[in-house]
């Protein structure tokens, strides 16, 4: 088999001085997508931010390659050109500076030898919003200011169809969406998946796998992946709940217990 485009072993990462990550175990392969699920605070959006290079992550055992390289010396920007892309869980604003100029400067930091004029740019954005479907007023709005959950997640989705990434990490990108939203950007989802890209779909709930299918489903609980399979172990999750699969694992008592309460909140 080919190389991974990512590869993770026994990753273990701190956050302000707690051990979140335990010996995290993952290798995907480009054209593949793979759910990682997981109970709240089970440290699903730690794995997203240590792989992007967000400050605050101590990576304090393990390795991460990526396209074999090691990436975790890299600055955020330098993975970013390497083609890592993250999708947010929680958009943050920008205001005063429309989406068009800030995509536009993403896309022209991360492709130093394929810079883009605004009226270049702006023809290149065009052909990615007809393809998503995105109502076009969006573009010259400030960057999430005053965006609706919906409109967030599009907007991130659009981000990934100008930055074309390698490697798309999507963060809880069916949180806070209806039904209409969520159709609307799984179909974008969709539209992006291909050979050409891995992604791993971080989520909560299988909701969102009946519109994007993975063709992997990891469980991510006590810092690590505890269980992986097909999309009958989403099904397992959704009838029996987080709890249900800790104890089947056979995770201590204390830590099933800390599942259920986290659930329960
Ligand atoms: P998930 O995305 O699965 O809900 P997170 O990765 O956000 O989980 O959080 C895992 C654990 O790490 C939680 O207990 C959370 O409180 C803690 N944590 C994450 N980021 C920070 C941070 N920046 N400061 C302090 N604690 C954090
Ligand atoms: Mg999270």
């Amino acid at each position: 088999m080919s190389e991974p485009l990512l590869h993770i072993e026994d990753l273990h990462v701190e956050v302000e001085g707690r051990e979140i990550l335990k010996g995290l175990n993952l290798t995907l392969h480009v054209g593949d997508i793979h759910a990682i699920m997981g109970p709240n605070g089970s440290g699903k959006s730690t794995l997203a931010y240590v792989l992007t290079g967000r400050p605050g992550y101590e990576v304090t055992r393990g390795t991460v390659s990526y396209k074999g390289e090691n990436i975790l010396d890299l600055a955020p920007d330098e993975r970013a050109q390497r083609g890592v892309f993250l999708a947010f869980q929680y958009p943050t604003e920008v205001p005063g500076v429309s989406i068009v100029n800030f995509l536009r400067t993403a896309y022209n930091a991360i492709h130093a030898d394929e810079q883009k004029s605004a009226m270049q740019f702006r023809m290149y954005l065009q052909e990615k919003v007809d393809l998503l479907e995105i109502p076009h007023e969006l573009i010259d709005r400030y960057v999430n200011q005053g965006f609706s959950g919906g409109e967030k997640k599009r907007a991130e989705i659009l981000q990934m169809a100008v930055l074309k990434p390698e490697l798309a990490i999507m963060d809880e990108t069916d949180s806070g969406l209806d039904i209409d939203a969520l159709k609307h950007v799984s179909a974008g989802v969709n539209k992006l998946a291909g050979p050409d890209v891995g992604i791993l779909l971080i989520t909560h709930y299988q909701r969102l796998l009946n519109y994007i299918r993975p063709n992997r489903v990891h469980v991510l609980m006590g810092g690590r992946i505890v269980k992986s399979g097909g999309f009958e172990l989403a099904e397992q999750l959704e009838a029996e709940g987080y709890a249900g699969v800790a104890k089947e694992i056979g995770l201590s008592e204390a830590e099933a217990r800390e599942v259920e309460a986290v659930e329960a909140r």
